[in-house]
This record gives C-alpha cells, sequence and structure tokens, in this order.
C-alpha cells in the first residue's frame, strides 16, 4: 500500500528511528513507524522525513506496530516528493508552519486501516489547504515577497471556508441590514458573526470583513493581492476557529511564539 501527505510531526524513536505523523492526501492524519528513519549511521545517511515535507510512504499492510498503547503502520519505503527549500531556515515562517500543524491537529481525523482514497474528498478537503498554504509561503520566501501576517490570514479563511464555519459576511447579525451598504461593521469572535455600527458600538473594522471577502476569492497563487492584513486581524480569525472548536487560544504553542 502506498500514501502520499505532509510529515506534520516527527518524534525520534530509540536510537535511529522516527514515528511521524503525516496528513494524507485523503485529508486523515496517519502515524509511521520508521526503522532507521533519523538517518545517519555507517552511511551517514540523511533523514528523508524532515519538516513539513511531502512523502510517499510504502507500507508492508501485515506488519504493524505497537508503540505506547497505538498502532502504526511500518515504512518499507519512502521517497521525498517535496521540500520546502526556505521554510526551515526563516523562523517566523517555521513557526507559521509549526501553527498550522497544531491547528490541523485540532480537528484531523485520524486515518484507519481499510479507508480507500474514495472515502475521502479530495479537491475539497484539507489536504488542498495545507499543499497549497505550505507552496506558497515557500513561493513567497524565494520571491523575497513572504509577510507572515498575509499568509496567515489567508490560511484561516481558506481554512474557516473549507470547515464549513464561514461568518455571514453580508448581513448584520442582529438588523439584518446589508453590511456593504451600511456605514461600519464590527466582527464579533464569539458568535462568529457582523454587526453593523447601528446594532453594536465599537471599532469600524469594514475593511477586515472586506478582506475576509476577498481572501475567499483570492487563489492561493495570488496571495500577494490580499493586502492590508494584520496580525490583530489573523488573531480574530483564530480566536474565532477556537470558540468554535472549544479550545484558547493560549492552547496553540506556536501562536505564542510567532508573535514574539
Ligand atoms: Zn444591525
Amino acid at each position: 500500500m502506498v500514501f502520499e501527505g505532509i510529515v506534520i510531526s516527527r518524534i525520534p524513536y530509540k536510537e535511529r528511528d522516527l514515528i511521524v505523523k503525516v496528513l494524507l492526501r485523503n485529508g486523515h492524519l496517519a502515524s509511521f513507524y520508521v526503522y532507521g528513519g533519523m538517518g545517519g549511521g555507517k552511511h551517514h545517511k540523511p533523514s528523508q522525513f524532515e519538516h513539513a515535507c511531502m512523502m510517499r510512504v510504502h507500507i508492508k499492510e501485515t506488519r504493524n506496530q505497537k508503540v505506547e498503547g497505538s498502532e502504526l503502520m511500518v515504512a518499507s519505503e519512502y521517497q521525498r516528493i517535496w521540500e520546502p527549500l526556505h521554510l526551515r531556515h526563516n523562523v517566523q515562517a517555521f513557526y507559521l508552519s509549526c501553527l498550522y500543524f497544531e491547528i490541523l491537529q485540532k480537528f484531523g481525523m485520524p486515518y484507519k486501516l481499510g479507508l480507500t482514497e474514495d472515502d475521502s474528498h479530495e479537491g475539497h478537503g484539507i489536504f488542498p489547504v495545507m499543499s497549497n498554504a505550505l507552496f506558497q509561503m515557500e513561493d513567497a520566501l524565494t520571491k523575497e515577497k513572504f509577510i507572515p501576517e498575509q499568509q496567515l490570514s489567508l490560511f484561516m479563511i481558506k481554512l474557516i471556508f473549507h470547515l464549513g464555519i464561514m461568518p455571514d459576511t453580508d448581513h448584520c447579525a442582529t438588523c439584518g441590514a446589508d453590511l456593504m451598504e451600511s456605514i461600519g461593521a464590527t466582527f464579533l469572535p464569539a458568535n462568529g458573526q457582523f454587526a453593523c455600527l447601528q446594532c453594536v458600538t465599537a471599532e469600524n473594522e469594514k475593511g477586515f470583513l472586506l478582506r475576509i471577502k476577498k481572501g475567499y476569492q483570492t487563489k492561493y497563487s495570488e496571495y500577494d493581492t490580499l493586502v492590508g492584513s494584520t496580525f490583530r486581524e489573523s488573531d480574530k480569525l483564530i480566536q474565532y476557529f477556537c470558540h468554535q472548536f472549544h479550545l484558547k487560544p493560549v492552547e496553540l504553542k506556536s501562536y505564542k511564539l510567532l508573535l514574539k
């Protein structure tokens, strides 16, 4: 059996083995046990399983390994298909990808043997959101156009849309007025709704509203057209995501590191 996916975590085990968690193309999270996966040894082999790399992993269906109670598929062969070259050398980009993977693990579904590619929702799944986010972040770093708050905002908008929890950006949650025609609007992360400034006295966030609308229509490859994003805005989207999944933003460790 062959799997393809993105390495979202790698834990050294014993002397040279690795336990890796991978986001599969079908949107599920799978764990693999990789003998000698750390590389090294007599021939100083490099490790193939690095942070955010895309891997192809072959397994022998009959050999499963139990480590600390959880069942892992044992990788028999593997190849690296894609690797980000700049992402690991830019500290903000690295933490941003850590944050993406941390968020993913809050809702990702574990893979169970026997599931086929047909049981997935490829094309609408989380895999395209994540692979695009990493690929375009690498692209931005290569072109020296990397703006972390822009990347994070676009990722959060795509993610919220993918999860089907997009807030209503057309109407005031209280009076139903057309938000585009009202003089101002404000976002209420706890409700996941926008309200017009006639209903709620708060800061005018119409720019944020327009950026959500724009981000939702923007192709990932056109990330640099989403201008004016701020960490304050992406923070509101993260707060909103956390609220929907009953998490506290402080539980996202990489987020705190990113803002330092
Ligand atoms: Zn209103």
